[in-house]
């Protein structure tokens, strides 16, 4: 078989086998220069609808909100400061829901708004809250159309920006891809905007340190995150075992395309395993609020083993968290390896390094746990000699 062939053939069995997808759409595709970009919204509702004829459940997450409130305001720029930003996604989020409404009701389907901030999926009961009506809205077969709640959010809660998002709510409702659409064709090995022999890349089986390099010089036109951002998506993504495109929004008919199989975007290609849904909700929906240093015994226990993290392992503690949080396991060269929820507290973590299971009652006065992580809660991600570890 040819490249090609096998590629396309890659591409149609990937797509093949979707039965929900994520589709995030970003501010660059729906904003023209003076307002909302309305023919792109109702072509996009279009394809939706269609694919939901075919049995294909679509949730949105779409940016826009503030790139159209900035255009509403009649501003040239973002503002700067947070008050102001917020109060333009305020005004932008309504017209961008108005004209979601609009556009899908041509093809007789109903629309939800879901808000989200990351404290609302980082909280175990909000999360699944979120699930269940998102199942029920896709149950009605209507089309859940998520994004981040500017208007109350705070920096630490911010998810970053939509890609990130979108990578949440693809672990969130176990979708089998994310389809990510921006307003360039896909992933190029160079910023195509600059350099005339910029190469596309239609197919990607593992994302190297060149890749993010590159990706830091591609800025995003009027959104956040340009394609450093998607690549690191691509990255959580696919090392959970889903497959992620990129693909230009801009097109026609894109999303016909790529359920055909077509040669359209770049594809990146999921690890074997799939990781389970709790534990996706483990290393990338919660942040990490310490990290705990490990010896060569545990990480290898831990990373080969699948064992727990017990106290005689650890060798240094950052960070003042409570029990519960989610911390991450660095090695001894510093190399983060997994990342897993607690059961004491920072300080009394601090106070056990070193120790054997029967000592931990007599050093704290109690004992609740054996594990200062216990495996059920502990994910350890894939050998990554090549580039960082994905948070
Ligand atoms: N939530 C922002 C908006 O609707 C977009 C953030 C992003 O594009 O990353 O404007």
């Amino acid at each position: 078989m040819t490249a090609r062939k096998e590629r396309l053939q890659i591409r149609k069995n990937t797509f093949d086998r979707v039965r929900r997808a994520v589709v995030k759409v970003g501010s660059g595709v729906l904003t023209s220069d003076q307002s909302l970009n309305t023919r792109v919204i109702r072509r996009l509702a279009r394809e939706v609808s269609t694919l939901m004829e075919q049995g294909i459940q679509v949730i949105l997450v779409s940016s826009g909100a503030i790139a159209s409130g900035v255009k509403k305001m009649g501003m040239i720029e973002r503002p700067a400061d947070v008050p102001h930003k917020q109060a333009v996604a305020a005004i932008g989020q309504s017209g961008l829901m108005l004209e979601y409404e609009r556009s899908f009701a041509r093809y007789q389907k109903k629309v939800a708004q879901i808000l989200l901030t990351r404290d609302d999926l980082c909280n175990r009961r909000r999360y699944l809250n979120a699930r269940n009506t998102i199942h029920v809205l896709l149950d009605w077969k209507i089309v859940p159309i998520i994004n981040e709640n500017d208007t109350v959010v705070v920096e630490e809660l911010k998810f970053g920006d939509n890609d990130n998002l979108a990578a949440m709510i693809t672990h969130l409702m176990d979708a089998q891809i994310l389809i990510n659409l921006t307003d360039i064709d896909g992933f190029y090995d160079k910023d195509p905007m600059d350099h005339k022999d910029a190469l596309l890349i239609p197919l990607v089986s593992k994302i190297d340190r060149g890749m993010e390099k590159a990706a830091r010089d591609i800025p995003g036109a009027f959104g956040m995150g340009g394609m450093s951002s998607k690549i690191k998506t691509a990255k959580k993504i696919t090392t959970s075992g889903i497959p992620m495109i990129i693909a230009s929004g801009l097109k026609s008919n894109i999303l016909k395309s790529l359920f055909e199989g077509r040669d359209a975007g770049t594809l990146f290609l999921p690890r074997k395993e799939k990781m389970g849904s709790r534990k996706c909700w483990i290393a990338f929906t919660l942040k990490a609020k310490g990290t705990i240093k490990v010896d060569k015994g545990a990480a290898k226990a831990i990373r080969k083993g699948g064992r727990s993290l017990l106290p005689i392992g650890i060798v240094g503690v950052k960070g003042d968290f409570g029990v519960g949080a989610a911390v991450r396991c660095i090695d001894e060269d510093e190399v983060p390896f997994a990342s897993g929820l607690v059961n004491y507290k920072a300080s009394d973590i601090r106070k056990l390094m070193g120790l054997r299971t029967n000592q931990i009652e007599k050093r704290l006065g109690y004992k609740h746990y054996g594990e200062v992580i216990h495996r059920d809660n502990l994910v350890v991600m894939p050998d990554d000699k090549e580039g960082a570890v994905c948070q």
